[in-house]
């Protein structure tokens, strides 16, 4: 059933309630803290809905744009009538979230993880007075429509490096099926890596298979690419640069085969660069120190997740580029308008 809209509180009376306040006890202001963080909570993700309803006024269900008001859901969203199929509609409908009833809470997902730190799944759900598992799937939602990371075009001195990634299998049941059934379910490929770090199996020196290699790409307008790549052969690396590195920009890397090939083959102007002390900046300006930067803070930021999942890796990266860029405000609009 619909819920009725509560009429506004008059000044005389919201006057006689702040006049009540000193006298209230720590419980009471407690619950009283509580109980508007909610509503507040409410009013800021109702105001976004009713935004986008404002500015997409055409029926989900036929496209024809007059309506009427219909009332309001059970949790507050204004509903609207078609007047052409005469169906029943909200801001939220053929949105990603239209199956979820607390949008509210969900709003304070996308504000977490657009904030400077955000917390893990358990302190959000315990925070939420919702599950780990909800919290989880919400966030793998808002990362698969919040859009793309990655910039596509690079022009003037553009950076390229590559940083690394350990594979993971977290959550995989790989292991304990091999354990059960030998002869149906083969050996994972690798061991856990904390049997590597506990000294009883030797791992290999340098790079192995199983460190994943994630290409860089910056430019001096802010332009940024962080995605993973097969490998760092000539042909992969040449196939990723080739539609977002303008042909004539100049090229500063620290001078891996693939990078003076792909420069080569362009007529690039290539720098060499290198950590050395004097070798870091050539004529002043061309370095790879913005690319640099951008790995310590890719490490940082990826730190508290201890390796996320391999198949995960993707939004992470995304999740990454896009913290910079975009205000919660600005992806939750994202969320909502996504398809
Ligand atoms: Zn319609």
């Amino acid at each position: 059933m619909a819920k009725a809209t509560p009429a506004p509180v008059n000044q005389h009376l919201f006057r006689s309630l702040l006049d009540q306040l000193p006298h209230l006890n720590a419980n009471q202001i407690e619950d009283l803290l509580s109980s508007t963080m909610d509503i507040r909570r409410a009013r800021a993700s109702l105001s976004e809905i009713e935004g986008r309803a404002e500015r997409d006024s055409a029926c989900p269900h036929c496209g024809n744009c007059r309506r009427q008001k219909w009332g309001q859901t059970r949790t507050g969203v204004q509903r609207f009538r078609c007047s052409g199929c005469l169906k029943t509609y909200t801001g939220l409908t053929g949105t990603p979230i239209c199956g979820i009833h607390r949008h509210d809470l969900f709003l304070e997902v996308v504000r977490d993880m657009f904030s400077d730190r955000p917390r893990s799944c358990r302190k959000m759900a315990f925070s939420l007075g919702k599950t780990k598992d909800t919290i989880w799937r919400w966030r793998m939602l808002i990362l698969e429509t919040v859009g793309h990371g990655s910039d596509t075009k690079f022009s003037g001195i553009v950076e390229v490096d590559e940083t690394h990634q350990r594979e993971s299998r977290k959550g995989s049941r790989e292991r304990v099926l091999h354990r059960q059934n030998p002869s149906l379910y083969p050996r994972p490929p690798r061991h856990q890596w904390y049997v590597y770090k506990s000294g009883r199996v030797k791992m290999k020196r340098g790079l192995s298979r199983w460190q994943l290699p994630l290409l860089t790409i910056t430019d001096r307008s802010g332009h940024r690419f962080l995605e993973r790549i097969k490998n760092r052969s000539i042909p992969v690396i040449d196939a990723a640069l080739s539609p977002v590195v303008a042909t004539d920009a100049v090229l500063c890397t620290d001078g891996a085969a693939a990078y003076a090939r792909f420069s080569t083959r362009n007529g690039m102007v290539h720098h060499v660069l290198s950590n050395k002390p004097g070798q870091r900046v050539v004529e002043k300006a061309f370095h790879i120190q913005n690319v640099n930067s951008l790995h310590s803070r890719y490490d940082e930021f990826m730190r508290p997740f201890k390796g996320p999942a391999s198949k995960y890796l993707k939004l992470y990266l995304r999740w990454f580029l896009l913290r910079s860029r975009l205000s919660s405000e600005e992806a939750f609009r994202r969320v909502l308008s996504s398809k």
